[in-house]
């Protein structure tokens, strides 16, 4: 298992609990600050409950919805059907507490700082893959790539879909400030950038800026200054944070939204980001990352009870994956189209002010806790036209 984020070591927690033998290899040591609104959505935090991790949510800060803002302060708020919350949690907190129990695991060994840099792949036959683990090489029955975004494990597999053309970036940091009293994820949509804002702590909050190249190549230099900059020009809560004491280097990340051609090949699979990750717009690639690896667990259980790991069987995987986010990546095309035309997304977001069942039933799907079937014509109608 290439990769120690969420999505890696939750397959590899499911994997040793199944009794298999895993090797988990990540380059990075924990903790460590990864550029994430760090919204964890309903259904990711169902997925930490069901691998015995529910006391990290209590490190988090619950919010019970989501509010869209616009430069001349109409807001659409709503919030997740059924009493639903959603948790803020810092990636340094709850990447290195899922480490922390693939470390407890009897069946699972856990190389921290060191980096995979070549595989060799078998062909049809019949060899094992190989991986060089910091100076060794390693023999596997199967490679998990759950190496990220930019994953070199779906590179060296030659697995790497074209790059989006309209390419979006994302810049991240925390800011501590007086307390807000404001349990909800604001989103601020300016022209041509969106800024999210999550509570992690009564007084820490994480702003995550999405853009396009321009505006990011205009940040360079001085992120910090450039994203306090933004806070301030979207008011509101924004101004406590643009105010506040910055708790570590803002970083900046992407091209996002990279994808894979597949997510299998001969004895490999790719999960997380490494698989194709959708745009942060909708903020649910740690959800993903969560609910998809349970799946991979199922689909490895049976490739290995019928002794087959070729790419013919494990094509379920990426059938399967697929299926599961096909939702979500429509719901995320929606709002890029939105986002690429602010005076429309403006229209749409008066519209949804005034619609606020629509905004619950889409938040639902959001969630991860809803059907699409339970957006109706006339919802998908007010989301793509605001009317
Ligand atoms: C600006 C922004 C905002 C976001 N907001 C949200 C949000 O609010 N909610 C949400 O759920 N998601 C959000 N996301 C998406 C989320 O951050 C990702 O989907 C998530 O991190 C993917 O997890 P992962 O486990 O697949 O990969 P990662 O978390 O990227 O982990 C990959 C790991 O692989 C390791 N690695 C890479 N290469 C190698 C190698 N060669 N050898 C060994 N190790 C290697 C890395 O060190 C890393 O630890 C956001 C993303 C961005 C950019």
């Amino acid at each position: 298992m290439i990769g120690a984020g969420p999505a890696g070591s939750s397959l590899a927690l499911r994997l040793a609990r199944q009794g298999r033998s895993v090797l988990l290899v990540d380059g990075a040591t924990f903790p460590r600050e990864k550029t994430c609104g760090e919204g964890l959505m309903p259904a990711g935090a169902d997925e930490l409950r069901s691998l015995g991790l529910a006391h990290l949510l209590d490190q988090g800060a619950p919010f019970r919805g989501l509010r869209y803002r616009l430069p001349d302060g109409t807001r659409a708020e709503s919030d997740f059907p059924a009493g639903q919350v959603g948790t803020g949690l810092r990636r340094a907190l709850l990447d290195e507490a899922l480490v922390s129990a693939c470390q407890a695991e009897p069946e699972l060994e856990v190389r921290l700082r060191t980096w995979v840099r070549e595989l060799e792949l078998p062909g049809d036959g019949g060899s094992l893959p190989r991986a060089r683990v910091g100076e060794e090489w390693v023999e596997a029955e199967l490679v998990v790539g759950a190496d990220g975004l930019r994953s070199p494990v779906r590179r060296l597999a030659g697995l790497e879909a074209p790059a989006p053309k309209l390419e979006r970036f994302g810049v991240g940091g925390h800011f501590r400030h007086a307390p807000l009293g404001d349990p909800v994820v604001e989103v601020f949509v300016g022209p041509g950038w969106e800024l999210y804002t999550t509570p992690v702590a009564e007084d820490v909050t994480n702003a995550a800026l999405l853009t396009d190249r321009a505006r990011l190549e205009g940040l360079r230099g001085d992120l910090e200054g450039g994203l306090r900059g933004l806070l301030r020009e979207a008011g509101g809560r924004c101004e406590a944070l643009a105010a506040g004491e910055s708790l570590h280097r803002v970083r900046a990340l992407g091209p996002l939204a990279l994808q894979a051609t597949r997510a299998h090949a001969e004895r490999l699979i790719l999960v997380g980001d490494a698989a194709g990750a959708l745009d942060p717009i909708t903020g649910e690639g740690v959800s993903i990352g969560l609910v998809t690896s349970r799946i991979a667990s199922e689909v490895i259980a049976e490739a290995f009870a019928a002794g087959d790991l070729s790419a013919r069987a494990l094509a379920s995987w990426t059938r399967r994956r697929r299926a599961e986010i096909a939702p979500l990546a429509r719901f995320t095309s929606a709002l890029l189209f939105l986002a690429r035309r602010p005076r429309h997304a403006a229209r749409v977001i008066r519209s949804l002010a005034e619609a606020p069942g629509t905004f619950g039933r889409l938040l639902g799907v959001a969630a991860g806790t809803a059907p699409i079937s339970s957006i109706s014509v006339r919802d998908g109608v007010r989301l793509l036209i605001g009317v």
